[in-house]
């Protein structure tokens, strides 16, 4: 795969899935402009391992649930490469508690960040791989957007709607060459996750055939597959990365 002179905009860069896509997508020639919500030293950390990669780098602070920063963060793109060829819609948080306890704003903060994010991010750069007759969207989606898991009613209702636009989107840029694509990561070890109690990652461990947590470089191989010009011929899926979990 062959990613040279390419340009990618990774949301949620600083830590985690975000970083080691942005850093696959670099070992592969692309250059990088991602944003982050508020972890400067994080974003800094992934800048200065992107520019030791030989990549032109450039992280940009700002809420993907906020159009005028999503307008900012593409402008960026555009003003420093003038094109855009690639976008993750990575950036993603959870705010877990079951149904009867939920607060109404911490379904609302996940939607907005989750799907409405990703609707923002891919509207701002549609124009633009529309003209270049050329694009790779991929959106990290997840194996809860396809099974659902208590105290995540929020978190499963913004990863299994971006499956929906996911597909909705593939059929409305197929024929300007643009193909969308999830990947669904199943239990990956990020900060995320490491929040979650021993017994319940061991229970969790019970469930994936593969016999182990997945990595963010498991998930970043996916992606820049899908990135790449290899992937042409698939559009509108959802790639489960998972050790085999949802299957
Ligand atoms: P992390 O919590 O490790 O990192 C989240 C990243 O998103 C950070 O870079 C953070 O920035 C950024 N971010 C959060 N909110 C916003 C926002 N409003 N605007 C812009 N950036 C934001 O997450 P993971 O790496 O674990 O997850 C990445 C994606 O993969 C998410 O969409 C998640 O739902 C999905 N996923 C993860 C799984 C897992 O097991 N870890 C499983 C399935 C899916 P900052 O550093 O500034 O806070």
């Amino acid at each position: 795969m062959n990613l040279t002179g390419q340009v990618a905009v990774v949301t949620g860069g600083s830590r985690g899935i975000g970083r080691a896509v942005c850093l696959e997508l670099a070992r592969y020639g692309a250059n990088i402009v991602f944003s982050y919500a508020g972890n400067t030293a994080a974003a800094e950390e992934t800048l200065s391992q992107l520019r030791a990669l030989g990549a032109k780098a450039t992280a940009v602070q700002g809420s993907v649930a906020d159009a005028e920063a999503v307008a900012a963060l593409m402008k960026t793109a555009m003003d420093e490469f003038s094109r855009i060829d690639i976008l993750v819609n990575n950036a993603g948080i959870t705010r877990d508690s079951l149904l009867m306890t939920m607060k109404e704003s911490d379904f609302d903060a996940v939607l907005d960040t989750n799907l409405k994010g990703a609707f923002l991010c891919m509207k701002a750069v549609s124009r633009t791989m529309m003209k270049q007759r050329y694009g790779r969207i991929i959106n990290l989606s997840s194996v809860v957007g396809l099974r659902g898991n208590i105290g995540q009613v929020n978190y499963a209702a913004s990863k299994a709607g971006l499956i929906g636009m996911t597909k909705s989107l593939a059929r409305e840029l197929a024929s300007r060459n643009i193909t969308v694509n999830a990947v669904a990561p199943g239990f990956i070890s990020t900060d995320m996750t490491d929040a979650l109690p021993e017994s319940a990652r061991q229970s969790l461990l019970t469930s994936i055939p593969l016999g182990r947590l997945g990595t963010p470089e498991d998930i970043a191989a996916a992606v820049a597959f899908l990135a790449s010009q290899s992937s042409g011929y698939i559009t509108g899926q959802v790639l489960c990365v998972d050790g085999g979990m949802a299957m």
